[in-house]
């Protein structure tokens, strides 16, 4: 379908019709030094002349003095924690006065949110998630509450970071699939695509002009240059049978002597879905909250079973998430569990980078 035009002037205007439309509308806000979500109702919130530079270990943000609202890669979050709860109570146990106990579920609240400035690795992670939680054989009811009532505003990516390598991955920079709205950002404004019933009836009321045929070409010659940019990759072939042959390589141990366990690499990664429970013990004995919330399988605990750490030390534990990560999950879902958004490497605080551990084991370039 056509692309309509929205003015930057008129962006307020788009935000109150998703609130008039029920939503609470999540967007990209400067916080701390770094581009996060959150609950946005001004036009003037959006980090506007905003870029980031990304490296190995290395987040900054700079001023432009350009007008746009979109013109960075991504900061440490995706949709993740919108969708899985960092920590999310689960069940509340009670003792009652008979001295039985009664158990009692907790329901999430569902709220319709709009989250805008959606990028194309982010929807393929939650595309990825989408399958680990609700496509298995049990629903995950937390998720499912949360997912669906998310509308989705994509923003085609023109800004990549040095750390982005979502063009290898097959993901971005252009947002395909599973959004509501896909904008398209330029100088003077918006071009607006719709990608469900949702986005075409929201935007009804706007009654956009469409776009000319020259701004869906300066629009689309932005997105292939943003791809261009690009130089780190993957090996682009399924990894699964190389990194099994290479269980006992000697980069492990090279990687092992610079990664600190930290898992911050797991918490920035939007596809990462580890979590424990734990139940929390009222003072008086009398009650007790179950919680999940996300764990690594870079912790201790994580691969603790009867007594014994399966994976001890943290040559084992790289070695299981870059396997698991680039390998087996080509087995559980039918692709790698990597979607190029180059976090991890950006967030890592000793700078690890996955493109050049997994070339370093695979063979094949991490530049290209
Ligand atoms: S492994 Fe790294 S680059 Fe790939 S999706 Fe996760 S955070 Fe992004
Ligand atoms: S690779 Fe980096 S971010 Fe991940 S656990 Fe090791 S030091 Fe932490």
């Amino acid at each position: 379908m056509e692309a309509g035009f929205l003015p930057r002037t008129r962006f307020q205007e788009f935000l109150d019709t998703l609130r008039h439309a029920g939503y609470r509308c999540i967007g990209p806000q400067v916080r701390d030094g770094a581009i996060v979500y959150d609950t946005l109702a001004r036009a003037e919130d959006f980090p506007r002349g905003v870029r980031d530079r990304q490296s190995p270990g290395v987040y900054r943000l700079e001023s432009t003095g350009s007008p746009r609202f979109f013109s960075w890669a991504n900061g440490p979050q995706a949709l993740k924690p919108i969708v899985f709860a960092p920590r999310e109570p689960l069940w509340r146990s009670e003792c009652t006065a008979d001295a039985a106990i009664h158990y009692s579920e907790i329901n999430p609240a569902e709220e319709p949110l709009a989250i805008i400035g959606v990028r194309a690795c982010d929807l393929a992670a939650l595309r990825l998630q989408d399958r680990h939680f609700l496509e298995g054989p049990f629903t995950d009811p937390g998720y499912a509450a949360r997912r669906k009532n998310l509308f989705l505003v994509a923003v085609h990516c023109t800004h990549p970071a040095d750390t982005c390598f979502c063009v290898s991955t097959g993901d971005g920079p252009r947002a395909t699939q599973g959004f509501d709205l896909a904008l398209h950002e330029s100088d003077e404004g918006y071009l607006v695509q719709p990608g469900s019933d949702q986005g075409r009836a929201l935007i009804a009321p706007l009654s956009l002009v469409t776009a000319t045929a020259a701004q869906q070409q300066v629009a689309d010659r932005e997105v292939e240059d943003a791809a261009r940019r690009q130089t780190r990759r993957l090996p682009a072939r399924n990894l699964r049978d190389v990194l099994f042959a290479n269980l006992a390589h000697p980069r492990w141990e090279e990687v092992a002597e610079r990664c600190l366990s930290c898992g911050n690499c797991t918490a920035v990664c939007p596809t990462c879905f580890c979590h424990s429970e734990v139940d929390e013990t009222a003072l008086d004995g009398h009650a007790s909250l179950h919680v999940r919330q996300w764990d690594s399988c870079f912790t201790q605990g994580h691969s603790y079973i009867h007594g014994i750490t399966i994976r001890a030390d943290t040559r084992t534990r790289y070695r299981q998430w870059l396997t698991h990560k680039l390998g087996s999950w080509h087995d559980q879902y039918g692709r790698s569990g990597c979607v190029g958004c180059g976090r991890c490497i950006a967030w890592c605080p000793v700078g690890i980078d996955i493109t050049e551990e997994a070339a370093a084991v695979c063979g094949g370039g991490a530049h290209g």
